[in-house]
Formats: structure tokens, C-alpha cells, sequence
């Protein structure tokens, strides 16, 4: 809360209106599914319903709880509203909606309705949890490294004939009973010419005798996101297929060995965006190289072209390039690494040399 109140000082503000599930998990330890946090300069205080109350009782130290029978969001809004010497209220204009913010105007006294409330652009929880502390950073480890156990795993269980479902489903059982709570986003296993579509859905697609197959997956453990990609090959590589499996594998070290604090995001990506605009196929690569990972799946900063954002200490990130070309095959690799002083801390340690079964 010191950092943010630092930062809510910086911008002018005298409050912050919280309700991104997420942020409020950071900064206040609630893991419930409906709640607003209020954040002024010397108090904070949590907005929940009843079937919270014991679970808030229980998870919440760094904030008061209020227990509130209409929205969650109203009622922060209208206690703010009501504090000493809040003149102006962020929040964070890439999740509230148009009309959650003419529900708020509509709880405020008509003389607030104008100037109390402002829209940030530069999220500022986001922007905390961006630099991940001690903690954090052992919970990404070991739901990325529970990741590199269900990938040994699954390679016992991947041979021509078993559908992409089947894959999945084991991937899934697997992880629960590793202890995840949950996959961090729809299990992707993509095969033969599927491969080709960067997000390829299971399917009841058996997996053929030849050609790549894309695993891309992740876990929940303790509220952490995990994210790995692995691209193996069943049956026999052609020249073709190995060489352009080089390629990225080159691409995504390239990128690895790249990261650094102090380094720009921008030239993260074109590390690996260099390597293969080398070998011809700059085209092939359809999307950035990476994206920041935490409490959720997809968070700053992302690691793409031209972004200016300089990594820190403490950032997890993915370096994830691949190539796709409809109607023969794609090829993803994907590890987390945590941002170091000197370098990068890869998370995801599963071997990347290309596995033929
Ligand atoms: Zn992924
Ligand atoms: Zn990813």
C-alpha cells in the first residue's frame, strides 16, 4: 500500500477506487469474486457480500471490511465520496466499464458528479504488480516447474491415434492432483496442420503419425499463473521441418540470453525477431515474443515491437516467438524467465532440443 499510495501522490490523486479482481487480490490478500477496494492517503477499506464474510475475516489484514448487501463498487465509491480531503478518485479506465461509471456517478451527490472521479490510462496496480516481490517470485517457480512436470508426464502419454482431447484432459487431471488449482487459460494442443493456428484448441483430432504437435499450457498455484509452450515431433523430421525448428529454437535462446534488467522490451523481441528474419521467415512470426505473467495470465509489460518499457528485477516475463504456415505446420517454444540484476532466470527448465516420438 506504501508503494501505491506514493504513486497515487505522484498522479494527484487523493484516492483510488480498486476493482479488478486481481489488483485487489495484490494489494489487500481477498480472493473472493466480488469486491471493491477504496484507497485513500491513510486508510484503505474492502467492499464485499455476505458470502464473504468469513473468507474476508479470514484473508484480509491490510484493509477494514465492510460487508455491503448492494454492489461492492457503489458503496466504495459512495464512502470515498464521503471522506475528508478526497478531492479526486482514480481508477483504472481499462476495466470499468461506460456504464459501471454512470453507476458510480449516479450514487454520488449531483456536486461531485463532475469532477470526483477521474479515469487513469497508466494503470498504477498494474504497474506495482508488474515487479514481483521474494514470495511471488517462489510461487511462479513452483507452479512453472509443476508445469515441467506435467510436460515429462505428457510425454509418456503422447503417440499417433490419442485425440488432442485425450491430451488435454490428462494435462488437466494431472495438474490438480500436483496441487494447481486450475489451468491458467484453455489448454492448447495443436497437431499436423492444426499447428498452424498460434491458439489451436484441443480437438477430437487424433494425433497424426507425422508432423509437429504444439503443447501450450499453464497452471494456478496459490493465485500464480504458470505459462510453457513445447513443440515435439511424432514420427521423423523432415530437413524442412528440422531446420525450421532451428530457427525458432535459435530465436527463442536469442531472446532468453537477451534479458536483462535495464533492457528495453523492444529489444527483447527483436532478438528473436532478428534471428528469424535471418533465416527468411520474418513473416511467419505473427505475434510479440512475450508478455509479463503473474496473478493473471496476460500482464504488462508486453514484449513485443518497439516497446519501450525497460525490464526490472523481479518482472516475469515469457519469451515465447514462433512460426506458422497454414497448411503445413507452426512451431512455438515458450519458457518463463524471471528478470535478474544481471540477466534472466529461466523458470521452465524442460528440455527444448526437439523431441521425435
Ligand atoms: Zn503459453
Ligand atoms: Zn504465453
Amino acid at each position: 500500500m506504501g508503494a501505491l499510495r506514493r504513486k497515487l501522490n505522484r498522479a494527484g490523486l487523493s484516492g483510488l477506487l480498486v476493482t479488478h479482481l486481481p489488483d485487489i487480490r495484490y494489494l489487500a490478500g481477498f480472493t473472493g469474486s466480488s469486491a471493491a477496494l477504496a484507497v485513500t492517503r491513510h486508510q484503505a477499506r474492502l467492499f464485499t457480500d455476505g458470502r464473504y464474510r468469513a473468507q474476508a475475516a479470514e484473508e484480509v489484514q491490510a484493509a477494514k471490511v465492510d460487508i455491503v448487501s448492494g454492489a461492492p463498487a457503489v458503496a466504495a465509491v459512495q464512502w470515498i465520496a464521503a471522506q475528508a480531503k478526497v478531492e479526486s478518485v482514480g481508477f483504472d479506465a481499462a476495466v470499468v466499464t461506460v456504464a459501471e461509471l454512470n453507476r458510480w456517478k449516479g450514487a454520488l451527490p449531483a456536486r461531485l458528479r463532475r469532477g470526483l472521479l477521474r479515469a487513469v490510462d497508466e494503470p498504477l496496480v498494474q504497474d506495482l504488480r508488474m515487479v514481483k516481490d521474494a514470495e511471488e517470485l517462489a510461487i511462479l517457480r513452483e507452479a512453472a516447474l509443476t508445469g515441467c512436470r506435467l510436460f515429462d508426464h505428457i510425454l509418456t502419454v503422447l503417440r499417433p491415434g490419442v485425440s488432442e482431447i485425450e491430451v488435454a484432459a490428462e494435462l488437466e487431471y494431472q495438474a490438480r492432483r500436483l496441487g494447481a488449482e486450475g489451468m491458467s487459460f484453455e489448454t492448447i494442443v495443436a497437431s499436423g496442420l492444426r499447428s498452424a493456428m498460434p491458439h489451436g484448441r484441443a480437438t477430437s483430432n487424433p494425433l497424426p503419425r507425422h508432423g509437429f504437435l504444439t503443447l501450450d499450457f499453464g497452471i494456478i498455484l496459490r493465485g500464480y499463473c504458470s505459462d510453457m509452450t513445447r513443440t515435439v515431433f511424432l514420427g521423423s523430421p523432415k530437413a524442412g521441418e528440422r531446420s525450421a525448428y532451428q530457427a525458432v529454437l535459435e530465436a527463442q535462446e536469442a531472446a532468453v540470453a537477451a534479458v536483462s534488467s535495464g533492457v528495453s522490451c523492444g529489444d527483447v523481441d527483436e532478438a528473436a525477431r532478428s534471428v528469424l528474419r535471418g533465416q527468411g521467415l520474418a513473416e511467419a512470426f505473427t505475434h510479440s515474443t512475450g508478455h509479463g505473467v503473474g496473478l493473471e495470465i496476460h500482464e504488462p509489460p508486453r514484449v513485443g515491437a518497439g516497446q519501450a518499457t525497460r525490464l526490472q528485477a523481479g518482472m516475469v516475463i515469457t519469451i515465447e516467438p514462433g512460426i506458422y504456415t497454414p497448411g503445413k505446420f507452426g512451431i512455438r517454444i515458450e519458457d518463463m524467465v524471471a528478470v535478474t540484476r544481471s540477466g534472466g532466470e529461466v523458470l521452465t527448465p524442460a528440455p527444448k532440443a526437439l523431441i521425435e516420438l
